[in-house]
């Protein structure tokens, strides 16, 4: 299940949108996903594209596909040299596969902020900072045990080491390795290492109940608009406090409460929608009448390696892959006169799947 971990300095509502996700988790309780940790919160992926399956093909039950949000408290500055729960801190961060990092737009002075008063674009780069440091430290201790081999000519030390350089120039003047260009076998190797400030990464700007439906009036959320532009990293408008109030409503009463602020979704449906851009994960479905259900996988990824996550024996065995489109089905109705039309079409081992393929694998046990 795909991770993502919420940061953020202390006092800035990492906590109170925590909490909405797992009032939200409670009210999903009827789907297969549950969990023991107090930091860890799934929520389901919403997708009107389950309810149009769900109506044409009466299932006994709807499986939308799940995403987990780590609770990673204790950043604070200084993270990296060991303050606060520093390094345990910063050993979380690198099991996830994306980064939520709450920046805090509200202004309240019962509230108080570490800094004294609120600005969002030295919190970031505090947070910057301090991953950087992280990597810093990881990135000379690789390079030191590279030395000696790149020195015996050993053409993969001198390749790791070449990039290693590269990206300690970054982190030594604090500019994010993001910025760097890599050829496609480099970021191979790259990911390999691990690094934090690597890992895709959102903004989430938490401000005042009062700014959501007119976000241009807070001068915070505008300086990290601005600033995300320059950076290319994606920002999510959420307040904190309303997410706990949608959480706590049914389906229907959220979309009339989010429509009194002029939103389409929740802060937290963005979230999700955005990582998945950001990550370029798409969806692809099983439908029978026992379940319909939703299947996260990566953009590019091929028809057995879709069907190995399901389970290993599917992608063991794989042998063809009945598919049909979300599209084709909706032009036609139903799988049958999709079937008629010569829609279903019989892929193999080297379909790529697409978003929105219905799919049934058959295989050999
Ligand atoms: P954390 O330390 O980042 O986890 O922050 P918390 O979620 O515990 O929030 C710190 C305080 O700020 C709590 O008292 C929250 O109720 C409050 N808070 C969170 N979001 C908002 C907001 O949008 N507006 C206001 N006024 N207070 C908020």
């Amino acid at each position: 299940m795909l991770k993502a971990g919420i940061v953020g300095l202390p006092n800035v509502g990492k906590s109170t949108l925590f909490n909405a996700i797992t009032k939200a988790e409670a009210l999903a309780a009827n789907y297969p996903f549950a969990t023991i940790d107090p930091n860890v919160g799934v929520v389901y992926v919403q997708d009107e594209r389950l309810d149009v399956l769900e109506s044409i093909y009466k299932p006994k039950k709807v499986v939308p596909t799940a995403y987990e949000f780590i609770d990673i408290a204790g950043l604070v500055k200084g993270a990296s040299k060991g303050e606060g729960l520093g390094n345990q801190f910063l050993s979380h961060i690198r099991e996830v596969d994306a980064i939520c990092q709450v920046v805090r737009c509200f202004e309240d002075e019962n509230i108080t902020h570490v800094e004294g008063n609120i600005d969002p674009i030295r919190d970031i780069e505090t947070i910057k900072l301090e991953l950087n440091l992280a990597d810093l430290e990881v990135v000379d201790k690789r390079i030191s045990r590279l030395d000696k081999k790149a020195k015996a000519k050993l053409k993969d030390a001198i390749l790791e080491h070449e990039i290693l350089t590269k990206i300690k120039e970054t982190l030594d003047q604090n500019i994010s390795p993001r910025t760097l260009e890599f050829p496609e076998e480099e970021l191979k190797i790259i990911k390999s290492f691990n690094l934090l400030s690597l890992k895709p990464m959102i903004y989430i700007a938490n401000v005042a109940e009062e700014d959501l439906a007119d976000p241009s009036s807070n001068k915070h959320y505008q300086n990290i608009l601005k600033f995300a532009t320059q950076e290319n990293t994606d920002v999510v408008l959420i307040s904190a406090q309303v997410e706990m109030e949608i959480a706590s409503l049914n389906p229907e009463e959220q979309i009339e409460f989010l429509e009194g602020y002029g939103l389409e979704k929740s802060g937290l449906n963005e979230v999700i929608d955005k990582s998945y851009e950001l990550l370029g994960l798409k969806t692809y479905f099983t439908a029978g009448e026992p379940e319909v259900r939703a299947w996260t996988f990566k953009n590019g990824m091929k028809a057995p390696a879709c069907a190995g996550i399901i389970h290993s024996d599917f992608e063991r065995g794989f042998i063809k892959a009945e598919t049909l489109s979300y599209s084709d089905l909706l032009i036609y109705k139903t799988p049958q006169k999709a079937k008629e039309a010569g829609k279903v079409r019989l892929e193999g081992k080297e379909y790529v799947v697409k978003d929105g393929d219905i799919m049934l694998f058959r295989f050999n046990v």
